[in-house]
C-alpha cells in the first residue's frame, strides 16, 4: 500500500532544484516538488527560473519505519518460536542483528509454519477432546434417562389407570388402621391401597414427612405395614406425587 502511494506520488510530481544563484531556494538547496501538470519552474515568486530535475527526496523515515516493522516482526516470530520450541531456535535468534532484514528467510518462515502446525494440532486435539466430552455427556444423559425411566416404571405400577372405585383386590380384604383403611393383603402387598380418613403422615419412615389429607389415598407396594413406594392421590383422584421410601 505504502509503495503504491509513493509510486503514484512519484508519478504526479516532479522534483527539481533551482540553479539561480540569486534565489533563496537555490541557496538552501531546496528540492522543490512540482505537480506534473504545472510548469517546471522555481516556486520562488522572485525567481521563476526553470528547475533542474533531480531525484525525489529520500523518504528516509518511511523506509526506517518499514525496516522497524520488519525487525519487530522478526523479533516477534523469534520469540514465538522460542516459546514454542524452547531453545531449539536459539541459533537463529543469536544471529547478528544487522542481518535482520535478510534473516526473514527460510528460518523464520519455517518457525512460523511450525508454530502454525503446532497450533493446528493443538486445535485438532482440542476439538477431538470436545467431541469425546460431548459423547461422554450424551452417554451419561442416556444413562440418566434410562435410570429415570426405570424408576418411573417401578414407581407407577398401574400407569394412567383410571382411578375409579374398581378396587381390584377387594377380595384380599381390608384393615382399619384408625387414621386410614388399608385395602389389600396386610401387611405385605405389592399393590395395596391406603385410604386416609384423617390428616396423617403417609408413612413415618418418609424422610420428607409428607402428610395426606382426609380422603387422600396411596396405591403402591407395602412391606411390613410400611409404604415402600407408591402414587399419592387426592380425594379428587388427582395425583399429588409419587412417594418412594424404599424397604
Ligand atoms: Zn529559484
Amino acid at each position: 500500500m505504502a509503495t503504491n502511494k509513493r509510486t503514484s506520488e512519484h508519478l504526479r510530481y516532479r522534483y527539481g532544484i533551482c540553479l539561480n544563484e540569486n534565489c533563496d531556494k537555490c541557496k538552501s538547496k531546496e528540492v522543490q516538488e512540482i505537480p506534473t501538470r504545472k510548469e517546471f519552474i522555481c516556486q520562488n515568486p522572485d525567481c521563476g527560473k526553470p528547475l533542474r530535475e533531480c531525484p525525489p527526496p529520500k523518504k528516509g523515515i518511511s523506509k526506517q519505519v518499514l525496516l522497524g516493522i520488519l525487525a519487530a516482526l522478526l523479533v516477534v516470530s523469534g520469540v514465538v518460536a522460542y516459546l514454542l520450541f524452547g531453545g531449539k531456535e536459539k541459533e537463529s535468534l543469536s544471529k547478528p542483528k544487522p542481518a535482520v532484514v535478510a534473516t526473514i528467510d527460510s528460518d523464520s518462515i519455517r518457525a512460523a509454519q511450525q508454530a502454525e502446525d503446532q497450533i493446528a494440532m493443538k486445535q485438532k486435539q482440542d476439538s477431538l477432546q470436545a467431541v469425546a466430552d460431548s459423547l461422554a455427556r450424551v452417554a451419561e444423559e442416556a444413562r440418566l434417562a434410562e435410570e429415570k425411566a426405570k424408576e418411573k416404571a417401578q414407581s407407577t405400577p398401574a400407569p394412567a389407570k383410571p382411578v375409579t372405585p374398581t378396587t381390584p383386590r377387594s377380595s384380599s380384604g381390608s384393615k382399619d388402621l384408625g387414621y386410614a383403611t388399608f385395602k389389600g393383603t396386610w401387611p405385605n402387598d405389592v399393590n395395596g391401597r391406603m385410604i386416609f380418613k384423617t390428616s396423617h403422615v403417609i408413612d413415618n419412615r418418609d424422610p420428607k414427612g409428607r402428610i395426606a389429607e382426609a380422603g387422600d389415598y396411596v396405591i403402591g407396594e407395602f412391606s411390613e405395614g410400611h409404604l415402600v413406594q407408591g402414587i399419592w392421590y387426592g380425594a379428587d383422584n388427582v395425583v399429588k406425587g409419587s412417594v418412594i421410601i424404599g424397604k
